[in-house]
């Protein structure tokens, strides 16, 4: 029975694809995968007979008939996603027509691009006393916000947000942020290609100079915007700490230690 797997392919890094990513590259008999984003690196286990497609130049109605048309004769098709498939990823589009087709699909999760960011910048998006919160979103440029989404409404949380496909949109972050009462000194990451080999590149600036120091670094793409009360905290004095690894706490794996 032919079936359609959507494989996240991870934010770059092909060691940070998952085993089953990397077990159904090996197995598979023909791969679309998104250009511009999943690196090639990722297919250097495809079997040599494999027929390797970019989806870069194709519209949605060539990509799910190159699919259907692969199932057909295929045992395993993979469409590889950048990081993970469910977000930003036009996942439903692509499902609905191979549905109708009567065709099988099987979504496999991977590392999302704002996961990476923080993990090559070593901070964390939650943080016990400060945020417990983290909103994954991006900013309405030619693609509308639903009501009650816009960048400014996020931000009057306060918490951690991490913004896709926005990094063209930086002035509008500035302003959303700071009207939502954001200091212009506010901590702002930017990391570009997070987990590329050699082509990675981390940015930190405040609300008011990251515009200038991403241009200064030609950065106009493929970039991950984290904004968060948590950045820079493995270099506070004061931190509150979880309560899971503290000694007077009690819990279902530890008991408390006396006084
Ligand atoms: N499904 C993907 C997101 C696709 S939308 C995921 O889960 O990561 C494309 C956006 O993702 C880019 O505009 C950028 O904001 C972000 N992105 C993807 N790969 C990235 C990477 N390696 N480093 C930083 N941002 C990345």
């Amino acid at each position: 029975m032919p079936k359609i797997w959507f494989v996240g392919a991870g934010p770059g890094d092909p060691e940070l694809l998952t085993l089953k990513a990397q077990r159904l590259i090996k197995q598979a008999n023909a791969i679309l995968f998104a250009g511009s984003l999943v690196s090639k690196a990722a297919m250097t286990w495809a079997n040599e007979c494999c027929d390797i497609q970019d989806s870069k130049g194709m519209t949605l109605e060539q990509i799910c008939d190159w699919l259907i048309n692969k199932a057909k004769t295929n045992a395993t098709v993979l469409r590889l996603q950048t990081g993970d498939p469910s977000l930003y990823g036009a996942l439903i589009e692509m499902i609905q027509p191979l549905d109708k087709a009567g065709i099988d699909v099987a979504v496999v999760p991977g590392v999302t691009s704002a996961m990476a960011s923080a993990a090559v910048a070593v901070e964390t998006l939650s943080l016990p006393e400060v945020t417990q919160t983290v909103i994954f979103s991006r900013v309405e440029g030619r693609t509308p916000m639903p009501q009650g989404e816009s960048l400014e409404e996020l931000a009057r949380h306060h918490c951690t947000l991490c913004l896709y496909l926005s990094i063209t949109l930086l002035k509008k972050i500035q302003t959303a942020l700071i009207a939502a009462g954001w200091a212009e000194d506010a901590t702002i990451l930017v990391v570009h290609k997070a987990s590329w080999p050699g082509e990675e590149q981390i940015i930190r600036g405040t609300l008011n100079n990251i515009r200038e120091k991403c241009k200064q670094a030609g950065i106009n793409s493929q970039a991950m915007i984290i904004a968060s009360p948590t950045l820079g905290a493995r270099n506070w004095t004061e931190l509150a700490k979880s309560k899971l690894y503290d000694a007077s706490f009690t819990h279902r794996f530890r008991k408390a230690e006396k006084n």
